[in-house]
């Protein structure tokens, strides 16, 4: 019984650790692995590839750097969601201790787990540019094997356009991302000028890029993080106003198949589909779960 009382009070005191929430801004961070400092190539960024141990640890250290700089700039709480392939490769305790890590695969809002109105700024670390960008490491959309392309309302989008939309709609401003400078350039041109956009390397073609020298790197997301937090009102969030309309082309017509048994869901291209949605989230589960069939 007395052990059992003290199991409940040490419950009680955790939650009451959460509860009392310190002042300051809540920071919601998505990691992804392309755009990762020293990453030039698909290997380092496969689990089954000897070449992945030490991308996974760049990836827990530019993210370091970025969390440095927020809580330097007075943030009260970090929240980390792992956004690349199975989501596990951050080493749990390779991340800054004072940070939460949302670690795993499959999540309903993928790449964007976690995230709610109560944040105050949004940053996304080791982004990649969109399908077809040239050159840009690794550019892809959502999957390589399976889309061409995104449009939302008529925009071509790429994952950092899609996610910034869901932090929108939850009202949260998207204030920094880093990345090649090819993703840099497409975060300014889609998500506004004001972000603060950190590049940590340069393509030279879709498999190599000239790293630039790693601590200036990690200088510059710690000085961008902190910067961005510090001018974080001046960030309007990037919103999609409803109904949206969602266009897919998939690579080939055949992935287009499975998609279209889907009821609401037209034929708008030899391989490509369309649907609209009254509810932004809706229709990005509704786009996700179209992918998937096509992917089967
Ligand atoms: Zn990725």
């Amino acid at each position: 019984m007395g052990r059992i009382l003290t199991v409940f009070s040490i419950l009680a005191l955790l939650g009451a650790a959460n509860a009392a929430q310190k002042p300051g801004p809540r920071v919601f961070i998505s990691v992804d692995m392309e755009g990762i400092w020293g990453v030039v190539a698909g290997s380092q960024t496969s689990s089954d590839s000897p070449e992945y141990g030490p991308a996974r640890k760049w990836m827990a250290e530019d993210v370091n750097a970025v969390i440095a700089g927020l809580f330097e700039a007075g943030a009260a709480e970090v929240v980390v969601n792992d956004s690349h392939g199975s989501m596990r490769n951050i080493i749990a305790d390779q991340l800054d201790p004072r940070a939460s890590l949302i670690s795993g695969s499959p999540k309903p809002l993928s790449m964007m787990q976690g995230i709610d109105s109560t944040f105050d700024a949004c940053v996304f670390v080791g982004y990649h540019a969109r399908a077809g960008t040239a050159a840009a490491t690794l550019d892809h959309t959502i999957s390589g094997g399976t889309i061409r392309s995104i449009r939302i309302n008529g925009q071509e989008l790429p994952e950092l356009g899609i996610n910034g939309a869901i932090a929108g709609y939850f009202k949260v401003p998207v204030i920094m991302l880093s990345g090649d400078t090819a993703t840099c350039e497409q975060a300014r041109a889609i998500l506004g000028q004001e972000i603060v956009a950190v590049p940590v390397k340069e393509a030279v073609v879709r498999y190599a890029a000239k790293l630039y020298p790693m601590d200036e790197a990690r200088k510059a997301l710690r000085e961008g993080a902190k910067a961005a937090l510090a001018k974080r009102s001046g960030i309007a969030p990037f919103r999609l106003s409803p109904p949206c309309k969602f266009e897919v082309e998939f690579n080939n017509s055949g992935q287009a198949e499975m998609p279209l048994l889907v009821p609401g869901v037209k034929r708008t291209g030899t391989r490509s589909v369309g649907f609209s949605a009254d509810d932004f989230l809706e229709g990005f589960k509704e786009m996700r779960a179209l992918i998937a069939l096509a992917s089967a």
